[in-house]
């Protein structure tokens, strides 16, 4: 019989940690868990999906290369899923600093300490579209030329290229998936779809009488995390590591995203207001990508329907909110 195999998630605590966490267990892995710092709040997501008492939570500073080393040395896993970032656009404009240090260093410290101690451990990294900022030429593939346009950017096109690297030059399995954005129940509020139906389920239930958004003139290339979630793993296994590209393939507007939520739950627009201080210093405008790479080397597969995941976000949402 094969040796159960052991992945190490950091960034257990967030959306993707929780649906990899998910995907990997019925997929046979232990699995030990990385927070910065260890609360109720750290396995609020696992809870929800009921797999909370089936992962090991470990607390590491991943800037701490000691006790990364010491805890990575213990351990041994097999596979390393570099989830955890600073992840916010909006609030790397606010924290440049500390988004691009945190972002770059905690990167460096796990190659290093793969490449120096754990050779056969495998590794992914978390890189991200906005790597590519305005590009002259859609659908973005793993070719285009990186133009990262906020710090968060900057600091995924450091590490995105640290990954390279160290797969060219030091043979450390590494891997790099390049997600566009994807959400799910689980996404956080600071982000804009969960911010919107968030709003547009609380003006419903008589809680709040209008809804602040930004810029809605913009597209996205928008996904499900519980797919994309398979595609780390897919990476992981395959022959040699590269690169790919993991996104839906067409870009939506936000605008209509926003009609779909409200004319979901039979609510009045003119409850939304625009205001110019949430519009972003650079902004991209539109950005979709391609999967093919990832679809024909990896037989990644995704069928593109955004509306069932906002569906079950606004489904959901309307259970939580009383
Ligand atoms: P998430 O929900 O924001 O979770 C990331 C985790 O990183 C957090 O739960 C947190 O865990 C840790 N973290 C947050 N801020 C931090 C900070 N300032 N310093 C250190 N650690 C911090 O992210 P996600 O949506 O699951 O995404 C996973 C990864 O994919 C991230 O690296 C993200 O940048 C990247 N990504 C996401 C998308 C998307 O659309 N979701 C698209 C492209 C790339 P603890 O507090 O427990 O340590």
């Amino acid at each position: 019989m094969n040796k159960k195999k052991t992945a190490l998630i950091t960034g257990i605590s967030g959306q993707d940690g929780a649906y990899l966490s998910k995907y990997l267990l019925e997929k046979n892995y232990d699995i030990i868990g990385i927070t910065r710092s260890y609360s109720s709040n750290t396995t609020l997501k696992l809870r929800k999906l009921g797999i909370e008492n089936q992962i090991k939570i470990e607390e590491c500073d991943l800037l701490d290369y000691a006790s990364l080393l010491n805890l990575l040395l213990n351990k041994k896993p097999d596979e390393i899923y570099n989830l955890a970032a600073q992840s916010s656009v909006g609030l790397s404009f606010n924290q440049p600093i500390g988004t691009i240090q945190f972002n770059t260093i905690s990167v460096l410290n796990l190659l290093e300490i793969i490449r120096q101690f754990l050779p056969n451990t495998k590794f992914y990294q978390a890189s991200s579209s906005e790597m590519f900022g305005n590009v002259a030429h859609l659908p973005i593939n793993e070719n285009t030329v990186l133009n990262p346009s906020s710090p968060y950017a900057i600091s995924k096109a450091s590490s995105h290229m640290m990954v390279k690297l160290y797969r060219e030059s030091y043979h450390v399995f590494s891997c790099s998936g390049i997600l566009f954005n994807h959400e799910s129940v689980l996404r956080d509020e600071n982000f804009f779809v969960k911010k919107l139906i968030n709003g547009a389920v609380r003006i419903k239930k008589g809680l709040q009488e209008n809804l602040v958004l930004g810029n809605l003139d913009i597209k996205r290339d928008f996904g499900n995390s519980i797919e994309y979630v398979k595609a780390m793993h897919m990476m992981l296994q395959a022959d040699k590591p590269d690169d790919f590209i993991i996104c839906s393939g067409k870009s939506i507007f936000l605008r209509d995203i926003v009609d779909f939520v409200f004319d979901f739950l039979q609510i009045d627009k003119n409850k939304i207001i625009i205001d110019k201080s949430f519009f972003r210093p650079a902004e991209i405008i539109d950005i979709y990508g391609s999967n093919q790479k990832a679809k024909n080397l990896l037989n990644w597969d995704y069928d593109n329907d955004f509306n069932s995941v906002l569906k079950l976000m606004i489904e959901d949402c309307m259970n939580e909110i009383n």
